[in-house]
């Protein structure tokens, strides 16, 4: 938990942060949000996460602040929640704003409403363990590129994959994978990388386009083109992707077993060099 929060111009105890019941997050989820990890007090990949964030608010049409701003705010709050040696994830979120009252229409001359906060991020080295995943149907809406804070069919989505012991829901729409309800996915087949194209049915992941681009460097080969639910009995590997995540093995979706239950080579090949990808953040000055 953040000893400080980031609201609308100023800094204050998380307990004191406290926005209005007409805001427009709180009324409509009328907003997005960014999530950027923080390896020792360094954030990674920020320059990414902070173009999904402007292309996020551009989407809605919201206006806010300038590059300069979103870098001091990302500097302070790691700097203002002594976390120059510790690990985080910072959390961004925009709403429209207040309004005197609730109407769906958004008035024009609304101050949108800033809030930031940073919180403890586990890390790890070594490699995670398989992870077992379920199938549902996405029942998400058709604007999945957009990080909105509107989650309510991720979160349903989420519960329904508790309820029977996966960690993560894989979703699929009209036949196709699209991703899952709080990451990429991606599968391996004859050495070769496969996960779904960036369009409107899934979130642009930093972590997707950050391992997509290790795969090039590693020489293995990349299609970024929807793939098939009946396919998914001959894949070779799949595994998740995320900022929190980083790279996590699946062992087992629904009742079909992959790759033994074990990590597939290729996977741990990426896995490796998503962590050496971080050693170079670390050893970089900051
Ligand atoms: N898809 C969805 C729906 C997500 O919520 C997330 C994580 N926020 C991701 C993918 C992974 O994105 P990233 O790699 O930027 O964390």
């Amino acid at each position: 938990m953040s000893s400080t929060v980031y609201l609308n111009g100023d800094w204050i105890a998380p307990e004191h942060a406290k926005v209005s019941v007409f805001d427009r997050g709180f009324l409509f989820a009328d907003g997005i949000y960014e999530v950027v990890p923080v390896y020792s007090g360094k954030p990674f990949l920020l320059e990414l996460h902070l173009a999904r964030l402007y292309r996020s608010l551009r989407e809605i049409t919201i206006t806010v602040a300038d590059d300069a701003f979103w870098h001091e705010l990302v500097r302070d709050l790691i700097e203002r929640n002594n976390y120059g040696d510790a690990n985080g994830l910072i959390y961004i979120q925009v709403t429209r704003g207040a309004e005197a009252s609730r109407a769906h229409l958004p008035g024009n001359s609304l101050t949108p409403t800033v809030f930031a906060t940073i919180s403890p991020l586990a890390i790890h080295w070594d490699q995670p363990a398989p992870a077992r995943v379920t199938l549902l149907e996405d029942i998400r809406w058709l604007r999945c590129d957009i990080k909105s804070i509107s989650l309510l069919g991720n979160i349903l989505l989420k519960q329904q994959a508790a309820s029977v012991g996966a960690v993560e829901p894989i979703l699929h729409r009209d036949g196709l994978i699209t991703e899952g309800a709080s990451s990429n996915f991606f599968a391996v087949h004859n050495g070769e990388l496969f996960t779904a194209p960036k369009n409107h049915l899934i979130l642009p992941g930093i972590s997707r386009d950050w391992v997509i681009e290790l795969a090039h460097e590693a020489g293995i080969r990349v299609h970024e083109e929807p793939f098939k639910v009946a396919d998914l009995p001959q894949l070779d590997e799949l595994f998740l992707t995320s900022s929190s995540r980083e790279v996590q093995p699946i062992g087992q979706i629904d009742d079909i077993i992959i790759a033994d239950g074990q990590c597939g080579p290729v996977t741990a090949i990426l896995i490796e060099a998503f962590h050496a990808s971080k050693r170079r953040l670390l050893n970089s000055r900051r």
